[in-house]
């Protein structure tokens, strides 16, 4: 047995081990210690402490989920609206399903319709986050008619289960965003698109999926110990998400055809309440899948404004990112608003909605980073002279 030099045996406050007995021990201020086998069960202890609570979701009321994501999402108030409400129902049906018996609650995914860039996947990763659930992002074009028997699902399962930290009951309630839905239409004959013919087989396996399947997990997807082998679906929400260009020009046609009725998706974009069922079966989605995607809401392309407000005034926005970032090397960043202007209107020139924001101010501040040096300290102001002569001298060099 060893001694400290009082005397005392160096043994764990919490097994009485001797020091020699296991691989390290850990002194505290005190004369206390704590051994790495003492450790290794706390931390599992902890875990399971943690996912017990984590498996109790909070739902918050339909007007806070929306406050909350005001705080990130610029605009869309439509589909802020349509969303707080659906993941809050989703949420209490799961978290209170044995309230009454004889009423099944049936479960309503999601169906976002947007451009590029118009928000789509960030909506979902935000409910995901105001929720604390496990959130994972998929892709429909990797889906295949095997569905919901082959690999695709499994890996987009195994995602999910690995998102939960392997806790089977956290992963079965969680979020899975399924992006490009409007890819997996069938070709029809009245439009030009093409598209992949076997559309029709590939819904029907997410159909099957997104409704609700109990789905095994081969052995090497599973973690050591743990019985995660069946994965059930019932409760996942499911939120596709797509473009679905064209699918406004599908609603003028049929909305034209009505003699006398002029809806306001004639004159101007469609909304959410303008999208019918049959919109969405003409361009090519079949009529179950779209009966399990009972809440749409449409997103709508950025203005100028919109993407100023986008850069500038969220709470965790571009401009804000970065100014932190140049901050971090002593440099203080003053960007100006006619610079957003700038760059608003270059993004829009992009046609990639909010998504090019970013890669027009990584170009503009590719070369003040890498000018950067151990010494700097100054201030960096970018207005709207520097980025426009930057521009001309660019195009003059190349
Ligand atoms: P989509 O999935 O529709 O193509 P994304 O969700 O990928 O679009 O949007 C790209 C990025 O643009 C997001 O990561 C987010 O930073 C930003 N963004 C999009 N819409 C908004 C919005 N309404 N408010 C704030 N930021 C937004």
């Amino acid at each position: 047995m060893t001694y400290k030099q009082d005397k005392a045996p160096v043994i764990c406050s919490f097994c009485y081990k001797d020091q020699n007995c296991v691989e390290k021990l850990i002194a505290a201020p005190s004369s206390a210690f704590i051994c790495n086998e003492c450790v290794d069960l706390c931390t599992k202890m902890i875990d399971k402490y943690k996912n017990s609570v984590e498996d109790n979701i909070e739902v918050p009321l339909p007007y806070k989920i929306k406050q909350i994501l005001d705080e990130y999402i610029i605009g869309q108030e439509e589909a802020k609206k349509i969303l707080s409400v659906a993941v809050f129902n989703h949420y209490k049906r799961i978290t209170n399903n044995n309230i009454n018996d004889d009423i099944e609650i049936e479960k309503s995914n999601i169906l976002l319709i947007g451009p590029t860039g118009s928000g789509k996947t960030f909506f979902a990763k935000i409910l995901a986050k105001i929720l604390n659930v496990p959130f994972i992002i998929a892709d429909a074009t990797s889906l295949t008619e095997a569905g919901y028997v082959g690999e695709d699902v499994e890996s987009m399962l195994h995602k999910l289960l690995q998102s939960a930290d392997y806790n089977l009951d956290s992963a079965q309630k969680g979020i899975i965003y399924i992006d490009e839905i409007d890819k997996i239409a069938k070709t029809s004959e009245n439009r030009s698109i093409s598209r992949d013919v076997s559309g029709e087989g590939v819904q029907q396996a997410l159909l099957k999926l997104i409704e609700g399947s109990s789905i095994s997990l081969p052995q090497k997807m599973q973690k050591k110990g743990q019985d995660n082998s069946i994965m059930n679906t019932k409760d996942i929400l499911f939120i596709c998400g797509g473009a679905f260009s064209g699918l406004d020009e599908i609603i003028k046609e049929s909305d034209s055809s009505k003699i006398g009725f002029k809806s306001e998706a004639i004159i101007n974009e469609s909304k959410s309440q303008d999208i019918d069922i049959k919109h969405l079966v003409k361009f090519g989605l079949i009529p179950e899948l779209v009966g399990r995607l009972p809440v749409l809401a449409k997103l709508h392309k950025f203005d100028k404004e919109a993407l100023i407000m986008i850069m500038r005034d969220t709470k965790n926005s571009i401009i804000k990112q970065y100014s932190s970032l140049f901050s971090l090397s002593n440099i203080k960043l003053n960007f100006t608003e006619d610079a957003m202007e700038f760059v608003a209107e270059e993004s829009m020139k992009r046609n990639t909605g909010a998504r090019s924001l970013k890669s027009v101010l990584e170009q503009i501040f590719l070369e003040h980073f890498f000018a950067l040096r151990e010494d700097s300290k100054h201030e960096l102001l970018i207005n709207r002279d520097y980025l426009e002569s930057n521009k001309k001298a660019k195009k003059a060099n190349n």
